[in-house]
């Protein structure tokens, strides 16, 4: 899927659940579809400064979490940086391969994991589960 599909994915996705889309949160999306490896958020800070003197660190960290919980970004956790999710709010696990060279980060659809072993009465709200290795053209 290319860069303007997954945009224009993620507002009908928000179109859909009411979550609201405001230009800031575009933006930030904007940038980490764009980004071809996980971005950082203070790499999304340094491109939004020049864009926009107005956006403080602290509402671009909360536009991130609405991008999270709005099942449109992914948080790689061990590596503390962002990727876009090409099908917006699918709902279920990712499963991120991410290659230790290159640090392109490739995602597929999981099940639902751990709902089999889950303590009793908890639940999952998001599950991200992260590969470490290399990819094809690291190998
Ligand atoms: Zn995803
Ligand atoms: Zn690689």
């Amino acid at each position: 899927m290319n860069e303007q599909d997954i945009l224009k994915d993620a507002e009908r996705h928000c179109t859909k659940t009411g979550a609201r889309l405001t230009p800031l949160r575009r933006r930030v999306l904007e940038l980490v579809v764009r980004a071809d490896a996980p971005v950082k958020a203070y790499d999304l800070l340094s491109q939004i400064d020049r864009s926009n003197t107005s956006a403080k660190p602290p509402t671009v960290y909360r536009a991130l979490d609405f991008l999270i919980n709005a099942g449109l970004v992914h948080r790689v956790e061990a590596l503390n940086a962002f990727v876009a999710c090409p099908q917006a709010g699918h709902g279920h696990a990712a499963v991120l391969y991410i290659c230790e060279v290159c640090t392109k980060v490739t995602e597929v659809q999981g099940a639902r994991p751990g709902q089999e072993h889950k303590p009793e009465g908890f639940c999952v709200t998001r599950s991200v589960i992260e590969h470490y290795g290399q990819c094809m053209n690291c190998r």
